[in-house]
């Protein structure tokens, strides 16, 4: 049957009486039909109302051929029959939803009158809404001046007038959008003087119950902009959300909450610069590691060593010499820049390991040198991954005792063993 729809003239958490005139059970669910209904039913990019049918809250409501269907879940359904029924509406769900709607509207009209572009879409969402304007791009200063202009209208609550007519006769308003076919009543929602919409939704009776709107923000959307915005009690719990993460910003850098931004972008400034000289004295300390590493194999070359160096240097031509190398308290990581410091110094193979992370890396700079033979072949045979170019290979294993095999298997000259994080 048809339900009259008493939500457009009932806004409060009243109860309101209603009779079930149907009970339907679908999967899960159970479906009621009621005579009359104070739940809007989703639509016209208006949410559902939400609330509850002699105490079982509402899961959903849709209008679908005609009827408007209450769902419930098919649990507590089987406490519902046929008869008398109390709604209760969540009365500030619908506020919320009411208040961004007519928002949109006025920001829509106030778009359409400042830039001659149309909103295509809209949705009004829980926490943001957006609307899609026919515009490939919006300025800022345009927005600020909807803004504005949304204020002014809020501040002169001008009243909202609903007229409903038929389809013949809505063409004699200045609608902004098409009105929906096969309508035998439409509904034509003017902001007075400003804006005159054919739309389903709920509405404030004036602009002023908005109280404020804000944009958030613009983007490009399929070669329109796409404008988010939040309206009434949803910018002061924005702003105040805004406020206390400023305050935190202002208490820990010491500076009004107004100046917050300046400070930290000054505070990346220092930190970028710091990180850079981090990574400088990083790259001076590793230097150093690879040097004293070298020394214990001796292995430095010629031009690298001391002059009280006791042992000849290690010949480069001929056969590449290996030499496997662990820190057990580094991580691969710093091996790596050890690595690459190392490399510059010597000619010999040097390959890194790593208990914790089961992996390792060898360096090579000895001229026409390729060390990926020295490592593939062994690599496959015990289940490791990997891979590198001539003078640089690195690989891992899922197991420590495949990794420990594989550096047993090497045909290298000596194990280099640090023994602590510090030597
Ligand atoms: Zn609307």
């Amino acid at each position: 049957m048809k339900t009259t729809a008493g939500y457009y003239d009932h806004a409060s958490a009243d109860p309101y009486a209603a009779n079930i005139v149907e009970v339907r059970s679908e999967g899960d669910k159970t479906v009621l039909i009621l005579d009359k209904t104070i739940f809007y039913p989703e639509g016209g990019g208006q949410g559902a109302d939400w609330g509850t049918i002699n105490g079982v809250p509402l899961l959903d409501v849709q209008e679908k051929e005609g009827e408007i269907l209450h769902l419930v879940s098919g649990k507590e359904g089987k406490t519902l029959a046929v008869g008398k029924a109390e709604l209760i509406l969540d009365a500030a769900r619908r506020r919320d939803l009411t208040v961004q709607h007519t928002a949109q509207h006025l920001l829509s009209g106030t778009i359409l009158k400042l830039t001659g572009k149309y909103t295509v879409s809209m949705h009004l969402g829980e926490e943001t809404n957006t609307i899609d304007v026919d515009a490939p791009e919006l300025s800022d200063e345009t927005l600020l001046q909807a803004e504005d202009g949304v204020m002014d209208a809020i501040e002169a609550d001008t009243p909202v007038i609903i007229h409903l007519c038929p389809p013949e006769k809505a063409g004699d308003f200045p609608l902004r959008k098409a009105p929906p076919q096969g309508e035998e009543v439409i509904r034509v929602v003017e902001i007075k003087g400003n804006d005159f919409s054919p739309c389903c939704g709920t509405h404030l009776r004036s602009t002023g119950l908005i109280g404020m709107l804000r944009i958030l923000g613009a983007e490009k959307y399929k070669g329109m902009t796409r404008v988010t915005f939040i309206a009434g009690k949803r910018v002061l719990l924005d702003s105040r959300a805004l406020r206390q993460n400023g305050e935190i910003i202002s208490r820990a850098l010491k500076v009004p909450v107004t100046e917050t931004g300046n400070a930290v972008l000054n505070l990346v400034d220092k930190a970028n610069q710091l990180e850079k000289e981090i990574k400088e004295l990083k790259e001076a300390a590793a230097h150093g590691k690879a040097r004293n590493l070298l020394h214990k194999a001796r292995i430095l070359n010629s031009r690298e060593r001391d002059t009280n160096e006791e042992r000849p240097p290690v010949p480069v031509s001929g056969e590449l010499e290996v030499y496997t190398v662990s820190y057990p308290d580094y991580e691969m990581e710093d091996m790596l820049h050890i690595g690459r410091a190392a490399q510059k110094l010597t000619s010999a193979v040097l390959v890194f390991f790593s208990h914790r992370e089961n992996k390792f890396a060898a360096f090579c700079s000895a001229p026409d040198a390729d060390i990926r033979p020295l490592f593939k072949g062994f690599l496959e045979a015990h289940g490791g991954r990997g891979g590198g170019g001539p003078s640089f290979f690195q690989g891992s294993f899922t197991a420590q005792e495949n990794l420990d095999a594989f550096i047993a298997s090497l045909p290298h000259e000596a194990d280099v063993f640090t023994g602590t994080a510090k030597s």
